[in-house]
């Protein structure tokens, strides 16, 4: 028997509130009303362990005390200050020179936005931009089928998620962009596999630049690992044949690290990974450990020196000094707890035993991903790759058999990716003993599939 609260509240929430990828006019049955370290809490007082970091967002988990006096504290001094019109405020030069820190070198030039999708919509006015200020009419922009950059006009246009998915019912999207298979090897769009296929989808960029002609070609955009397909990462080649062939056309290269940054993959940011440098990088999520809204868009020199004297048009809420607070004490963190370090050392941890103890069992085709960005990608038939058929709607019973057992599950199932895949993503300050009991549960749930 749930308390009255509850019940009051749910029913609210179903006849008003609109929930993403839920269906309208219903919730999930419970209210979350706190949270302490790994865990939520409902209004019934139980406990869950956030086994994906909510939206892959909450990488310092909850309860830092020192990110909510930050933002408190710069509140209590100055509750608004605009970017617009050349206003300047401290919290958003110190929230830069923080960033500069961290970013790889000769990326910090910085616009503030308040998350993922209204940076992305920078992003790609920025690449367009910088070519029309080189006197160039460089305007389409190559993504990848199975990306995920947002829900705004541009990040609707070049996500991929669930090869067209997200596009059913509000298309047609903005015209310029085009999308091309992913490096997700598994469930390959050209049939491949690797390392025999010579690593296609990456060469496809080059054809693909060649038939639209590389002088309309504005900008390349992808996520590092594919975040909202399921975790699925590229193979070792895949970032440094992108560069160079974006270098070779004059295309410009923008990695989406909103949700790979911030250290979740191990490294600070992901194409660390390859040694790897974009043109534009777009972060979000991680850089205030979603404590309060907040978003970054950071541009090399080049296109900066480019941009210098041009007019550009951002958010009301863009810079605000409270979220901007909130970011360089969230920065602070992942520096002096060192945080990526962890992540490295715990995701290796995680990986190893999802490797040993869940890729053996008869419904995983396989596992993988980098630092605690991990993916179990789950099959009917291991041998052909088969799903489950949809009418049995395996991802939401491992869903409610992990909310039942007391840990929240992040499930990816066809319209956010071409298979099934469960993500295990918890906050970055978890503990191998953590993970075992996190995974102890997971375990138990994905062992009890039948093929
Ligand atoms: N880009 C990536 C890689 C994401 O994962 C997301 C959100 O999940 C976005 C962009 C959009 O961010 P937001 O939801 O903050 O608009």
């Amino acid at each position: 028997m749930t308390s009255k609260r509850t019940d009051e509240l749910l029913k609210w929430d179903r006849e008003h509130i609109v929930h993403s990828r839920w269906a309208i006019g219903g919730n999930i049955g419970f209210v979350i009303d706190k949270s302490h370290g790994i865990y939520l809490q409902d209004t019934e007082g139980k406990e869950y362990i956030d086994s994906s970091s909510q939206l892959v967002c909450v990488n310092l988990g909850y309860g830092q005390t020192e990110i909510i006096d930050a933002i408190r504290e710069e509140l209590e001094k100055l509750q608004y200050c605009m970017q617009y019109l050349g206003f300047v405020n401290e919290a958003s030069i110190r929230c830069g020179q923080k960033l500069s820190e961290i970013v790889p070198e000769g990326l910090d030039h910085f616009n503030f936005t308040t998350g993922g999708s209204e940076s992305i919509d920078l992003a790609l006015r920025f690449a367009r931009l910088y070519w029309n200020a080189r006197g160039m009419n460089k305007y389409k922009i190559v993504s990848l089928y199975d990306s995920y950059h947002g829900t705004a006009g541009g990040g609707l246009a070049v996500t991929g998620s669930g090869r067209g998915g997200y596009e059913r019912g509000v298309a047609p999207v903005m015209p310029g962009f085009i999308h091309i298979p992913s490096y997700y090897c598994y469930r390959c769009m050209f049939g491949k596999e690797y390392p025999s296929c010579n690593i296609h989808c990456a060469q496809f960029l080059a054809e693909i630049i060649e038939k639209e002609g590389a002088d309309s070609v504005a900008a390349f955009i992808a996520e590092p690992e594919l975040g909202t397909a399921g975790m699925v990462a590229p193979p070792p080649e895949y970032w440094p044949m992108i560069r160079e062939i974006c270098s070779k056309y004059n295309v410009l290269l923008i990695t989406d690290e909103v949700m790979t940054g911030f250290g979740r993959t191990g490294k600070m940011f992901a194409l660390e990974h390859w040694k790897v440098k974009p043109d534009i990088m777009v972060m979000a999520k991680g850089i205030t450990s979603a404590y309060i809204p907040f978003g970054a868009v950071a541009l090399s020199d080049e296109i900066w020196e480019a941009l210098k004297g041009r007019n550009f048009v951002s958010y009301t809420y863009a810079g605000h000094p409270a979220c901007a607070a909130g970011a360089v004490k969230t920065m602070e963190i992942y520096q002096r707890d060192k945080v990526v370090e962890n992540t490295a050392k715990v995701g290796k941890y995680a990986l190893e035993r999802l490797k040993r103890d869940f890729e053996p069992l008869p419904c995983v085709g396989e596992v993988g991903g980098l630092g605690l960005m991990l993916g179990i990608e789950i099959a009917a038939d291991k041998a052909t790759k088969r799903p489950f058929d949809r009418k049995l709607n395996i991802m939401e019973q491992i869903m409610n058999n992990g909310l039942e057992k007391g840990m929240y599950i992040r499930v990816c199932d066809i319209g956010s990716t071409p298979g099934d895949r469960i993500v295990f993503a918890p906050p970055l300050i978890i503990t191998t003993e953590e993970v075992d009991k996190a995974l102890d549960i997971l375990y138990s749930i994905v062992a009890s599939l039948k093929p």
